[in-house]
């Protein structure tokens, strides 16, 4: 098994053979530029080429470590950059220039197709392939008890987590090793000891470079078997008969330490092979990445994968990262999501123009991977809690009514766009005011939080959840229609229904009623919320825990 940093590792050693092994043709591109414009000294495209060349290999041979190759490189690129301003070289000038960018770059040539030749599965791999995530997060619940375990396992695959019993601990070493879980819920004591769950939790971590968040369970509640929890470093201590919704909001709780920098952050830089090699890096601390070559795709991109960072790259064929800049502020949406630039401009001039374009930070290339994803985050961070404060409900922490509301209008402009359907479900929890009454408003709020978490949990990652009102959700399905979307949540109904919630030692369970619409059912977005609101009102007269279709 290899462990998450080997493969990153081999992931950027790959990349490297990948640049490479294109480096003597992109020498030979500068060659043939320099050709070009030799041939054609007032050719100001050709001369734009050139410093596009150079300027690309001065930002990414410094970045796969051939640093001598990048400063020649940047050297040949600052002396023509003042002819891209003002044409008044000399004939002498440039037939100098090309002399010397003609021997330099035909040695580097020449020495580089003597290195070995590297091409592998895994590049191939890197450079065609598709990135995988998985989602669904694993549980491994290891425990004696198979009665507790039934009823906690079952519960938990309400919330939508994967579960694996592992009821005797010496398999739980093995079963980490095969596949590494998200989380680990143990009890304190197995038949080999009192505390041997401790004892094991500590001997795997000693083993695992990795920390794999643990939750302790136990019959006892004393000091002593929560300090050596505490001592295991334990993320949390549940007594039994467990609470399941508290359990899963512990789990949860734990995922999002992991989750806050699982920021969305979107790579644009025409160099594929750079674009990866800094992507790489930030997956490998756990942001969400995207890569982007063509610029003119960046709006699209930008509805569909909302990132919390941009990091561009200043020279591009079709536009400029300034000007890239400018487009994208330029739509009210985007006033302030973070802008960094990554590249090898090193004219301080330069940097000043991209700052008054909008942008919030430059970064020269090569930069030390600790220092990207420092800054990276940071930038995001902020970006991410101003965005929390404005558009999240305090309780559920899901979009609240004008951001629900504002997302239904930019995702019904985007579904007539694509000529896709659009469908919306409207939610209403059934007798609340009972559950208020009966068991006190803190326990009315522990059910608004758990419904919001069972339905980010299982629904997809692209369907919107917000809280509407006060016991009313309303979740947007992309790409579905009404029927489709009726399904969907009809599973995540039964799911609910089943929950057992708790308040003090009274368990009990609670429903919601729905009504789902589609566009096909109403020409703007008010419309489309009436109409789904009135299927719901439907389902409420017909008996509750149920959903209608409009
Ligand atoms: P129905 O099945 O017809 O929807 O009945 P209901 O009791 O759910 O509907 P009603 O609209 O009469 O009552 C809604 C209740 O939801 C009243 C209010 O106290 C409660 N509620 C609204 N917001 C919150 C909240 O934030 N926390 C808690 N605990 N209760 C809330
Ligand atoms: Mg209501
Ligand atoms: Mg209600």
């Amino acid at each position: 098994m290899n462990s998450k940093n080997d493969s990153l590792l081999e992931k950027l050693r790959a990349l490297e053979a990948v640049f490479l092994q294109k480096l003597p043709g992109k020498c030979e591109e500068i060659i043939s530029a320099l050709n070009d414009f030799a041939a054609h000294p007032d050719n100001k495209d050709a001369l734009t080429v050139l410093h596009r060349h150079l300027h690309t290999m001065a930002g990414s041979a410094g970045t796969f470590g051939f640093s001598e190759l990048g400063l020649q490189a940047r050297a040949f690129e600052s002396r023509i950059k003042p002819w891209l301003v003002s044409p008044v070289w000399t004939a002498e000038e440039v037939q100098h220039l090309a002399t010397e960018l003609r021997h330099y770059f035909t040695h580097a040539v020449a020495d580089l197709r003597q290195a070995p030749d590297h091409e592998s599965e895994l590049m191939a791999d890197l450079v065609h392939g598709e990135d995988v995530l998985n989602e669904t997060r694993l549980i491994y619940l290891v425990d004696e008890d198979e009665d507790q375990q039934a009823a906690i396992t079952l519960q938990l695959e309400h919330f939508g987590y994967e579960v694996r019993r592992i009821p005797h601990l010496k398999d739980l070493a093995l079963a980490i090793a095969t596949r590494r879980p998200d989380v680990i819920v143990i009890e304190l004591s197995f038949p080999e000891g009192k505390n041997a769950g401790v004892d094991e939790i500590k001997r795997i971590e000693q083993l695992q470079r990795l920390r794999i968040p643990t939750i302790f369970i136990s019959k006892t509640s004393s000091f002593e078997s929560r300090l050596l929890a505490v001592r295991a470093k334990g993320d949390g201590y549940f007594t039994k008969p467990v609470d399941v919704v508290a359990l899963t909001e512990r789990i949860d709780t734990i995922s999002q330490r992991d989750l806050s920098n699982g920021y969305r952050i979107l790579i644009i830089d025409d160099d594929v092979v750079t674009a990866k090699f800094y992507g790489a890096i930030l997956r490998d601390v756990g942001m969400n990445v995207r890569l982007l070559n063509d610029p003119t795709q960046v709006l699209a991109v930008m509805t569909d994968f909302r990132p919390e960072l941009l990091l561009l790259d200043v020279y591009m064929p079709v536009c400029s990262g300034v000007e890239l800049s400018r487009l994208i502020r330029q739509d009210n949406s985007y006033v302030d999501v973070p802008i960094v630039f990554l590249s090898s401009e090193a004219d301080v001039n330069k940097q000043l123009d991209a700052v008054k374009a909008g942008a919030d930070d430059f970064i020269t290339k090569p930069v030390p991977p600790e220092y990207l994803v420092s800054s990276l985050s940071t930038r995001a961070e902020r970006y991410r809690s101003l965005r929390a404060l404005i558009m999240r409900d305090g309780l559920t922490g899901l979009l609240n009514h004008t951001a629900i509301k504002e997302q239904l209008e930019a995702e019904v402009l985007q579904a007539h766009r694509n000529g896709a359907p659009l469908a919306l479900a409207m939610i209403d929890l059934d007798n609340f005011k009972k559950i208020n009454d009966s068991y006190g408003h803190a326990t009315g709020d522990q059910v608004l939080r758990t419904l919001a978490r069972i339905l980010r949990q299982r629904l997809r990652r692209t369907d919107i959840v917000g809280r509407y009102g006060g016991e009313e959700f309303a979740v947007i399905f992309p790409d579905t229609t009404a029927s489709t979307a009726r399904r969907v949540l009809d599973k995540v109904r039964q799911a609910f229904s089943k929950v057992s919630q708790h308040s003090e030692d009274v368990e009990f369970s609670v429903t919601f009623s729905a009504g789902v619409a589609d566009m096909e059912k109403a020409n703007d977005p008010d419309q489309l919320f009436d109409v789904a609101d009135t299927a719901m009102y439907v389902s409420k007269q017909e008996g509750r825990n149920r959903i209608t279709l409009a």
